[in-house]
């Protein structure tokens, strides 16, 4: 709520990724609930010293509470006040400004998913070159091969469409087909090929001795942070499905 010429924020959020360690937080806050659904909220720089802003825990992920940049915390704002002035873009712009960075940020993640997975790839087919069982290499059973196969494909295909929807956004598109595919499909490939890599290893890719384990604990959250597979899917759906009832089908390309 504003109080003159302060915001004064009362909330208590978890899943701040980042946040033990930063400088600041910016705070997204309902300043006006009888606005048009998509400005009644404003982003709010909150320094993190602020009184009144109390970090209360790293919330630990498949057991693990992070450090720094790596944490997702929980945090509680009691009655902090902050200048008018530390309004992001102006007041009732939260929600637009949110939908500006979440694109291109999807974009960013699976930037991040694709060297995941490459570096999954290559330990699966470098230890399916070493290892032998029951007779012959790993790399001479059909599964391990179909299993190559497919994360080639599969990777490939995430490497295509992450740049198509790169491109659209270049070209002053918001590409919210094209994001929301990537997002859920490049999330399921990224779990899939880490899986298909731990199996190859057997007991070793569920060890620490191999970074496998700990790529496949982060990329489950893949698959629900930014949004979950479900909602991405339901984004895809209901615009194709918009598009064919007005007429226009849907063009790939
Ligand atoms: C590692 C990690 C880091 C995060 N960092 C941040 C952060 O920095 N800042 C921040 O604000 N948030 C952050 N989050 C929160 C994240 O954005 C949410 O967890 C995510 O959007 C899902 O919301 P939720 O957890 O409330 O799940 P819910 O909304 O409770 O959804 C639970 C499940 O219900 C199903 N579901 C939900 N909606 C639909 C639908 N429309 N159709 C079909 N099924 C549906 C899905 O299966 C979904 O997984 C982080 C989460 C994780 C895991």
């Amino acid at each position: 709520v504003r109080d003159g010429d302060e915001w004064v924020i009362d909330g208590h959020k978890w899943f701040s990724s980042g946040a033990d360690g930063a400088a600041f937080a910016i705070v997204m806050a309902v300043t006006d609930p009888d606005a048009p659904r998509h400005e009644r909220a404003t982003q709010i720089i909150v320094p993190v010293d602020t009184p009144g802003v109390e970090i209360v825990r790293p919330v630990p992920v498949f057991g693990h509470a992070g450090r720094g940049w790596s944490t997702h915390c929980e945090v509680k704002y009691t009655g902090v006040r902050v200048p008018i002035d530390n309004a992001l873009g102006g007041v009732g712009a939260g929600f637009m400004i949110a939908q500006k960075r979440l694109g291109p940020g999807r974009i960013h993640h699976v930037m991040r998913w694709l060297g995941q997975m490459q570096r999954a790839f290559e330990l699966m087919c470098q230890r399916s070159l070493e290892r032998e069982a029951f007779g012959s290499r790993l790399a001479d059973k059909q599964t391990v091969q179909n299993w190559i196969a497919d994360s080639a494909a599969e990777i490939q295909a995430c490497r295509l469409m992450t740049l198509d929807a790169a491109h659209k956004i270049d070209a002053g598109d918001e590409a919210r087909v094209e994001v929301s595919v990537i997002k859920f499909y490049a999330a399921r490939v990224l779990h899939d090929v880490i899986d298909r890599a731990i199996q190859v290893h057997g007991g070793l890719g569920l060890t620490s001795d191999s970074p496998l384990s700990t790529m496949y604990v982060m990329a489950r959250g893949a698959r629900i942070y930014d949004g979950p597979d479900e909602v991405h899917r339901m984004v895809v759906a209901r615009r194709i499905l918009k598009s064919f009832e007005s007429g226009g089908g849907w063009r790939f390309g």
